[in-house]
């Protein structure tokens, strides 16, 4: 058994056991943390892709905690598609 069960955060003092693993890509071995989403947001996760933006430009580019710039701008599109429907379904399918 080399899987480790983790029941709850990781963070000090948080006892949360909502939680899930959050790995940071690009690492070798990739290190695996296990947070409660209040503490990967903390961290510098992605809430919604699970990226690891901690410390980068994605931060001052969304001026926002828990959301890559990536997931930022298509949630933006995402909103702007809702407003301007019929404009941009023309445009995406000509
Ligand atoms: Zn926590
Ligand atoms: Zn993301």
């Amino acid at each position: 058994m080399t899987a480790r069960q983790y029941t709850k955060c990781q963070q000090d003092g948080c006892s949360s056991e909502d939680v899930q693993e959050w790995t940071i890509e690009g690492y070798d071995p990739v290190p695996v943390f296990v947070f409660c989403t209040d503490h990967a947001r903390e961290f510098g996760f992605c809430l919604h892709c699970g990226a690891f933006i901690g410390g980068t430009e994605d931060v001052f580019l969304t001026r926002q905690d828990g959301i890559c710039f990536e997931c930022f701008t298509r949630q933006e599109r995402a909103t702007y598609e809702i407003d301007y429907d019929d404009e941009f379904d023309d445009t995406s399918r000509r």
